[in-house]
């Protein structure tokens, strides 16, 4: 039998294939195309529209920095809204801090959650029967236009800026998002790879530096989102990017978080950006 491969095509001169060792879904939400296959390296995978969304292997780097980084920087988050998220990863990683009172997800796709709980249920483990969630199923751009915000932490978990994601990476979208805020409130966004993405980035920031008194991108490396270090955006009004380092031990501690990739130095360290990706930042 031959072998069957996924090629991602997200850039125009570089693809990535990954091989399919069994395809468990491949079918049409009302949205996009959704697949799950599993894969030796990486076990469960979740694309959509044929672009990588997450992986049972390597999703707990991207979880862990999207939401320990903000939530342990702030220090006292209790209200956090997730945009996208609709595997489930992200709310799980989220709900995983006692001290969050409440998380709001917003996801545009009722399929891929629907799909997700019965596929991916270890990136959820549970999150979606939390009673400190609360899901909508909406556009995150139509959605924050109306909410009385309030939220000390927004994390945008969404596509790429195609298709419907595409309204989540615009200055409209990030004012409005700023405006949830509450006092000293954290914006981080998926912000893609800067070596293959790096016009995402500076469009972010370039807005970022418009509504921020702190706006920049920290880093961590997904193996599968390819072409080196993944970019997450950040924007605050507050001081929470200089939280010292024993602080950031003491909250990490008191959370009794079980991580694979977070730590309170990998989190100081991410902030440390190599010149390819500062140049990156107007
Ligand atoms: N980790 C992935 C990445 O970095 O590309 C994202 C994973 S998550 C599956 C992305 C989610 O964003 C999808 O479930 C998709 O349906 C959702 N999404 C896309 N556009 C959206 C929008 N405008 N509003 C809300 N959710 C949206």
């Amino acid at each position: 039998m031959s072998e069957e491969w996924i090629t991602e095509r997200l850039h125009d001169h570089y693809a990535q294939s990954l091989r399919v060792d069994e395809l468990l879904y491949d079918s049409k939400t009302e949205r996009q195309r959704l697949k799950v296959f599993q894969n030796g390296t990486f076990g469960r995978i979740l694309t959509l529209d044929d672009v990588m969304q997450t992986t049972e292997g390597d999703n707990f780097i991207y979880h862990e920095m999207l939401t320990h980084v903000p939530i342990l920087a702030h220090g006292a988050a209790k209200r956090v809204l997730i945009v996208g998220g609709g595997d489930g990863g992200m709310a799980r990683a989220a709900l995983d801090h006692a001290s969050v009172e409440h998380v709001t997800m917003v996801e545009i796709d009722g399929g891929v959650v629907e799909f997700s709980k019965e596929y991916l249920p270890m990136l959820s483990r549970g999150a979606f029967d939390d009673p400190r969630l609360e899901l909508i199923i909406a556009d995150g751009a139509e959605f924050m236009k109306t909410t009385e915000g309030g939220y000390d932490v927004i994390i945008i978990d969404s596509t790429d800026p195609i298709g419907p994601g595409e309204v989540l990476f615009t200055d409209h979208f990030y004012g409005h998002a700023k405006r949830a805020l509450a006092p000293n409130g954290i914006l981080v966004t998926q912000n893609g790879v800067p070596f293959m993405q790096g016009d995402e980035l500076t469009g972010t920031m370039r807005a970022f530096k418009t509504l921020f008194a702190d706006a920049t991108c920290y880093l961590a490396t997904v193996p599968t989102y390819a072409g080196g270090p993944m970019a997450f955006g950040w924007g605050t009004d507050g001081d929470a990017r200089d939280v010292p380092l024993d602080v950031l031990r003491g909250r990490f501690d008191a959370a009794e978080l079980d991580t694979g990739y977070y730590t309170p130095e990998v989190h100081q360290g991410a902030f440390a950006l190599p010149p390819y990706v500062s140049n990156l930042i107007p």
